[in-house]
């Protein structure tokens, strides 16, 4: 993912992003290791996990190193996989909801696509054409 957008989730979501904040930012790109594409994906799962740590630190006055963060994301058999540190039922669900829609959303450019078992990549047919060179494995 282009740094521009890492910055940007690790703005976003301080919490969901504690641990990989404290790396050089060099590093950043290859805990994000997928296609901007997947931004979206990405976006709304740390959305569920950062509310999900607000609300467990105010309200259940949970002290910061026991709620999820992120530990990275990744492309994996035609799938958008993160990598969660002390993850909850709920933080398991939102990454897994995210997982099941990448199937369907081109990792180059973010369209809606077939199935990936249809198409065995993660790109939709433009991007597969035009070659998609900046997205991993490809
Ligand atoms: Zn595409």
């Amino acid at each position: 993912m282009d740094i521009v957008l890492v910055k940007k989730l690790i703005d976003r979501y301080p919490l969901v992003f504690r641990e990989i904040k404290e790396q050089a930012e060099h590093e950043w790109r290859w805990r994000l290791d997928c296609g901007n594409g997947w931004f979206d994906l990405v976006d709304q799962a740390c959305t569920g996990i950062e509310a999900e740590c607000l609300y467990a630190m105010e309200i259940r006055k949970a002290p910061v190193g026991n709620v999820p963060h992120l530990k990275g994301v990744t492309q994996k058999f035609w799938q958008l996989r993160f990598r969660v540190g002390m993850s909850t039922e709920h933080s398991r669900r939102v990454v897994e909801i995210a997982r099941k829609e990448s199937s369907f959303v081109c990792e180059h450019c973010g369209a809606p696509t077939l199935h990936h078992q249809t198409r065995w990549t993660t790109l939709c047919d433009w991007c597969r054409r035009v070659g998609g060179s900046s997205v991993r494995g490809q």
